[in-house]
């Protein structure tokens, strides 16, 4: 018998994905009376479990047998880093007041911004990290985190080490956005894209991805080409917020430049679900949003599937649309976008993976991480069936066992 960290088996059901990206259609790996190997922080064999548990001897063994398993989830798009919140503005929308009023009335992102900016470094990492802890604890594993309510480049180097300062403290791993997200007020659009642009070298290090809010109110397709220029210029990889309150032809950047996720396409032309697929891009739906822009609109999500787009989803995590849960995302995914459920899983696991430029997780085969959840589910299609209650039931990050605590947060334990 081989000596292991960590045997799991025998699991009800396993399921995931064969290979990476996944395109609807593509097979997945479904086993019955399976069995995960893992050593350290990886994955070593996966197969039956008369073979696995014939084969291994864990130090620590987590039976399964009337579970489902999956890779860990992986979130590919949040806003983590804010201060304060703005649960006021909810009744305002209710009575149909506008944004560009709430604007107006000194509410919307600015709110955020002076709340964020007025907040020392100390405050905002103990806020990161306790998100960080919850969002653990629905069973993401992985979580991107964009900057982007400093607005002034300065500060958004401030936000950006925050997140960075948070990544050997964090339960999970993070991987940081430098989010180009509004311009601010009072002053000239094009300076300011000229500090942003100035400030990317001192980014560099600090970010994984650049992304730019192209958008009706937001950046045009212009100013967006200059700042993508000069971020894939200096080795960024691109994210796109795109097409969420108008198409404006923000989408079309794909053609242009390598850009790893398209996010949000509420308003996104048919036909260009064909110019990403092209691109080799990604499209990231963030169904809660939908829900707190009170928006009948949803994204063409036949067409990106028939154009063999990879689909993700995240939680879109903001201070507008307040959920640190992928479990209510992947719900969502199916009933407001008409997501299957294999989709869903694929979307929150291995294409999330992909979209973030990770090719070491999302998919339980050997030599990947062992980032993976034991539900309290006996099958992948209760992860949509059932709505609004966590329903995870082990947390496995790098081969760890995470393990709640009266505080709601999680920490890791020596397997019991
Ligand atoms: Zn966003």
């Amino acid at each position: 018998m081989d000596r292991i960290s960590l045997l799991i088996g025998p699991i009800g059901q396993l399921v995931t994905a064969k290979s990476m990206p996944w395109r609807y259609g593509d097979q997945v790996l479904i086993m019955e009376n399976a069995g995960i190997a893992v050593d350290g922080h990886k994955i070593i064999e996966v197969g039956s479990w008369d073979t696995i548990g014939g084969k291994y001897e864990g130090e620590c063994r987590i039976p399964a047998e009337e579970s489902l398993v999956t890779a860990g989830l992986i979130d590919p798009h949040t806003h983590l880093l804010f201060a304060g919140s703005r649960e006021d503005e909810l009744e305002l929308k209710l009575e149909g007041v506008s944004y560009e009023e709430i604007l107006r009335r000194g509410g919307g992102i600015y709110r955020t911004v002076s709340a964020t900016v007025g907040t020392t470094d100390d405050e905002l990492r103990n806020i990161l990290l306790s998100r960080l802890f919850e969002v653990a604890r629905y069973g993401t594993t992985t979580i991107e985190v964009k900057s982007g309510y400093g607005i002034d480049p300065s500060q958004e180097i401030r936000l950006l080490k925050v997140i960075n300062d948070s990544i050997n403290r964090a339960p999970i791993d993070v991987v940081p956005t430098y989010l180009v997200h509004v311009p601010p007020r009072g002053m000239d659009r094009r300076e300011y894209i000229n500090a942003v642009v100035k400030s990317l070298d001192e980014v560099r290090g600090l970010a994984k991805f650049v992304d730019v809010f192209c958008d009706e109110g937001a950046f045009t397709v212009q100013e967006t080409e200059g700042i993508f220029r000069e971020a894939s210029r200096r080795g960024f990889g691109l994210r796109l917020h795109a097409d969420e309150i108008a198409y404006i032809g923000c989408s079309d950047l794909v053609r242009e430049f390598n850009i790893a996720s398209l996010d949000h396409l509420l308003n996104l032309p048919e036909q260009n679900a064909r110019l990403i697929a092209e691109g080799g891009s990604v499209a990231t739906l963030l169904p809660v949003t939908i829900l707190s822009l009170m928006s009948s609109k949803r994204p063409p999500v036949k067409a990106l599937r028939s154009a063999g787009v990879p689909l993700t989803l995240g939680t879109d995590f903001s201070p507008n649309s307040w959920s640190l849960n992928m479990q209510y995302v992947m719900e969502l995914a199916t009933y407001l976008l008409g997501m299957t459920p294999i989709e869903v899983l694929m979307a929150s696991t291995v294409n999330a993976a992909y979209s973030l430029g990770l090719r070491d997780r999302g998919i339980i085969q050997p030599g990947y991480l062992a980032d993976i959840i034991i539900w309290d589910e006996p099958n992948y299609k209760w992860l949509s069936y059932e709505l609004g209650r966590n329903k995870v039931l082990t947390i496995i990050k790098r081969g760890m066992v995470l393990e709640s605590t009266p505080m709601g947060t999680v920490i890791s334990k020596e397997c019991a």
